[in-house]
């Protein structure tokens, strides 16, 4: 390696080739301020850097790494997909064997159909959903992400009942006319809305649990609620579990609440760190996708081999007994160690979990929605970022973000993380 590469000088001549020197603008480290660091190569739970540092890795890729980095059955297959094809364009027996597994393991999907990126999978689902009811309409909650397309960067109108506007420029405001945005957690809105503009809804998509404002669960009264209603008035419900999919428990967050949607939007772990996602859901609905029906979707890479191999390598080890288990007692341990550490120095920290995906809160109450994430204690968070950063713990850079843990994560590294956590707590109560 070149010792003359640092973060800092690499950071400076990035931003001469790319926009704010990223390529998905968190990694810029904007809301907590500072240089990113560019990394070089990840093992197991690690993370090193150009400087030869090392980090113990809680983004995971943001989500993909649920195995730990480089895991050599995954490396394996995908060498091993590599010296038969980088691409084929055509179909293979690979993917109609992930395409089963995805069966297997969420009843909810009867068929699916493999895309590139979670944006993709959303994008389409929502296209499919317009085709399939013939409705124009779509409901979001405030605080979700589902990846960037236009109808899904949009913000909350002046009034409950009145259509979004957008949250990006270059979205037209005609396309976010088309966008509901209520308050996530919000069973009386919901009522509301369906009451009046029920039948103009094509369906409603939702983060069942919410990962990309900080960790906020749905409650189970409100997602059955907005089971009954979606049902009651012809509208689909979409779950998007790029995030919470085989993440949260084998069979996601549909096995976690016993609900099943008409949709699911899948990402992230699927993929084993490569570009792949998916959706899929009801058989009656997927067949409107052409060439069997009238609803255009397609793609070059959908379907890549070298992707497939890596998620299919993922999935098996994933689906071994007791996986799910062993990473969510490591994710609660973790959290349990992190306001017991808050706490000796009194500094107001709340946590919570599912699998192996988890929320920092600093704050005294659990957030049930976005705003009340957005009044959690900013500095503290930088504070805690920084401090752990300089001690080899890398966390999300935004409290608008989860945490993930991986099963490379061991009771070590759960230890090594709770000492140098008792320390940045220590600084933040010196502040
Ligand atoms: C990450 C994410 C997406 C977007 O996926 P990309 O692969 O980044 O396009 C969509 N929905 C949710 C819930 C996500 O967490």
């Amino acid at each position: 390696m070149d010792q003359q590469t640092s973060n800092e000088d690499l950071f400076e001549r990035a931003q001469r080739s790319i926009p704010g020197g990223v390529n998905s603008p968190v990694r810029a480290f904007r809301q907590v301020g500072g240089v990113p660091r560019f990394m070089q190569r990840a093992e197991g739970p690690y993370m090193f850097d150009v400087e030869g540092r090392r980090y113990i890795d809680y983004i995971g890729s943001w989500g993909p790494m649920i195995a730990g980095h480089a895991h050599p059955e995954v490396i394996d297959a995908v060498q091993r997909a590599a010296t038969r094809s980088l691409s084929f364009g055509a179909p293979t027996a690979d993917e109609i064997e992930i395409a089963e597994l995805l069966r297997e393991l969420m009843p909810a999907v009867e068929m699916v159909r493999l895309v590139s990126s979670g944006t993709e999978a959303a994008m389409s689902a929502l296209r499919l959903a317009r085709g399939f009811t013939g409705r124009d309409a779509i409901v979001k909650f405030e605080g979700c992400y589902h990846g960037h397309a236009d109808s899904l960067l949009v913000k909350a109108g002046s009034g409950l009942l009145t259509f979004g506007n957008p949250s990006s420029a270059g979205v037209p405001a005609d396309v976010a006319a088309h966008t509901l945005v209520l308050e996530y957690n919000n069973i009386a809105q919901l009522d509301q809305l369906f009451a009046s503009r029920g039948a103009e809804i094509a369906c409603v998509l939702v983060e069942p649990i919410a990962g990309n404002m900080n960790f906020v669960r749905g409650s189970a009264a409100w997602h059955q609620r907005l089971r009954e209603l979606c049902t009651q008035h012809g509208a689909l419900l979409v779950w998007d579990e790029v995030m919470t999919g085989f993440r949260v428990a084998l069979g996601g967050a549909q096995q976690v609440y016993g609900i099943r949607p008409d949709l699911v939007v899948l990402g992230k772990v699927m993929g084993g760190g490569m570009p792949m996602a998916a959706f899929g859901g009801r058989a009656d609905v997927m067949q409107q996708l052409s060439p069997l029906g009238a609803v255009y979707q397609a793609g070059t890479l959908s379907g890549n081999p070298v992707a497939v191999a890596a998620g299919m390598a993922q999935l098996r080890i994933v689906r071994r007994a007791g996986f799910h288990d062993a990473l969510g007692e490591t994710t609660r341990r973790l959290m349990q160690g992190l306001e017991q550490a808050a706490a000796r120095h009194g500094v107001a920290l709340r946590t919570d979990c599912q699998g192996g995906m988890f929320g920092l809160y600093f704050a005294t109450d659990l957030p049930r929605n976005y705003a009340e994430v957005a009044k959690a204690d900013l500095q503290a968070f930088k504070a805690f970022f920084h401090a752990m950063l300089a001690r080899g713990v890398y966390l999300a850079p935004s409290m608008f973000e989860a945490g993930f843990v991986s099963s490379a994560h061991d009771a070590g590294v759960i230890d090594a993380t709770l000492q140098a956590a008792d320390a940045a707590f220590a600084e933040l109560a010196a502040r």
